[in-house]
């Protein structure tokens, strides 16, 4: 067991490095084609089908599930692609409970739906052993600039690739993908998804990518105004709120800084983690790193939120994972203060009631030992050049993106837009393309 010295009550290697990675090996295999079969045949193909609706990216799933109960995987492939270019990392990570699965007629009638998900992943795996499968317009001769290679920026920038556009990616991280890459559980996308995801999607062409350039830092936007015909800002939530214990140190992180480093770390029993690990939050960032410190070793690691169990944004199947990895989940207390000692802390919790009038802090408290506190509490922009308009703390935006700023336009996290949701980051990136490439060509010919 390594000791590391600036975090005593930290340690790696807490399990054998083989229990280790198998546990954060795919948690959801692959289908085999007999398996996806079966499971094409028990949809009912229906006319005005509820999944559909429930599809941020408008998915056409009846005829993709179609397609893979003929036999032609390829061409269900196609189908999900055209609408959901990342439809290979949706299928890992999508909620689908909450989405497609959840409202499938099968789920309503039978509580046992279509497995829309793991189907999605067969046939976008089997597509991911070609090329990617769609070809460029003609050239329109106009250059658009995307800031951020996370889920927004790959999807706007593919369509507008595809329309004729020339695109360049401007990504402030030294490698692309944005929480596809830094942020989704290991255990949800293994083998270095992400990466071969974004290697696939950019062989339509057309597409420059640029890293370690950030927006503010390397580049104004008053410059790409200047130098490009229209810009997409996809810069996502880089920023995260204050939990009110004082600057991170040796026991408190952000939940959001442990999973980036946690998914660059080649060899994961290398990686610290306390014995006993509390996680302030409700949402899947907070289940995420609960998960992911107990599969890394931690003994006791309990999530405490300040609300409700149903409150809580991680939807019934996150917390029912968490519960089932051996993460307690403990609701309606806040964190008042982190109490150092030598080699850990406590962390006391004020009981809360949310009554009509707000959240109230009642006056008893309990403490927790906590040897690491890692806060999950959101996230917010980290970049706003002059001349947008926030709203709630986001980017506001009307219609397919379209910012304040003529010719400027934003999707995903950072936008007003929608949930914060890969599936949706990528909607939004797709649609303002669209927009963009409508405005960029009726300003051609009006
Ligand atoms: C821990 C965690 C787990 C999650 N798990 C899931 C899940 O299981 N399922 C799910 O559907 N959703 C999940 N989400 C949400 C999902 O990851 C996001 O909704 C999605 O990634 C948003 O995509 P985006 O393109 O808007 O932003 P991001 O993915 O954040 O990408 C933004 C990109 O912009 C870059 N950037 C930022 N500032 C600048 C700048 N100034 N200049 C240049 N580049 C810049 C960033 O480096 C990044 O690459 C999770 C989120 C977190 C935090
Ligand atoms: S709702 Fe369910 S049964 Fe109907 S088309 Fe969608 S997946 Fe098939």
């Amino acid at each position: 067991m390594t000791n590391s010295p600036q975090t005593p009550g930290l340690a790696a290697a807490r399990l054998p490095a083989e229990t280790i990675i198998a546990g954060f090996a795919n948690y959801d295999p692959a289908m085999q084609p007999h398996e996806a079969a079966v499971a094409a045949d028990r949809c009912y193909f229906c006319f005005d089908a509820p999944c559909v609706a429930a599809c941020p990216t408008d998915i056409d799933i009846p005829l993709f599930i179609r397609q893979i109960a003929t036999g032609t995987p390829e061409a269900a492939a196609v189908t999900i692609l055209s609408s959901n270019i990342l439809g290979g990392m949706c299928a890992r990570v999508c909620p689908t409970e909450t989405l497609c699965e959840g409202s499938c007629v099968r789920e309503t009638a039978e509580g046992k739906p279509v497995e829309i998900g793991r189907l999605q992943r067969y046939a976008t795996d089997v597509a991911m052993q070609s090329p990617q499968p769609f070809a460029r317009d003609t050239a329109t001769g106009k250059r658009v600039a995307v800031v951020g290679a996370g889920p927004s920026g790959l999807a706007a920038a593919h369509r507008l690739a595809m329309r004729g556009h020339d695109v360049t990616i401007f990504e402030a991280r030294p490698k692309p993908g944005g929480l596809n890459e830094y942020g989704i559980a290991a255990y949800k996308a293994t083998g270095q998804f992400a990466l071969r995801e974004i290697d696939w999607l950019l062989g339509i062409g057309g597409i420059t990518l640029e890293c370690d350039t950030a927006l503010g830092r390397d580049v104004s936007l008053e410059t790409l105004r200047r130098d490009f015909d229209a810009v997409f800002l996809g810069v996502g939530l880089g920023g995260v709120n204050d939990a009110g214990l004082g600057a991170p140190n040796g026991v408190l992180r952000d939940a959001v800084d442990f999973i980036a480093e946690l998914r660059q770390t080649a060899d994961l029993s290398a990686l610290p983690v306390g014995r006993d690990v509390v996680v302030i939050g409700g949402g899947m960032t907070a289940v995420d790193a609960a998960v992911q410190s107990r599969l890394l070793g931690a003994e006791n690691v309990t999530i405490v939120y300040r609300r409700g169990q149903d409150r809580m944004s991680a939807s019934g199947h996150e917390q029912d994972h968490a519960t089932a990895s051996g993460v307690r989940i403990r609701t309606n207390a806040a964190p008042v203060a982190l109490h150092r000692n030598g080699s850990g802390a406590e962390i006391e919790f004020a009981y809360t009631e949310d009554g009509p009038s707000g959240l109230q802090h009642l006056a008893e408290t309990f403490r927790l030992p906590a040897d690491q506190v890692l806060s999950a509490i959101g996230q917010r922009l980290s970049v706003m050049p002059d001349g947008l308009i926030v709203a709630g703390g986001k980017i506001a935006v009307t219609g397919p993106g379209r910012s304040a700023l003529p010719g400027v336009w934003a999707g995903g996290d950072c936008t007003d837009e929608g949930e914060d949701l890969t599936v949706s980051a990528v909607a939004q990136g797709r649609d303002a393309a669209e927009d963009i490439h409508a405005w960029l060509m009726g300003k051609d010919h009006g």
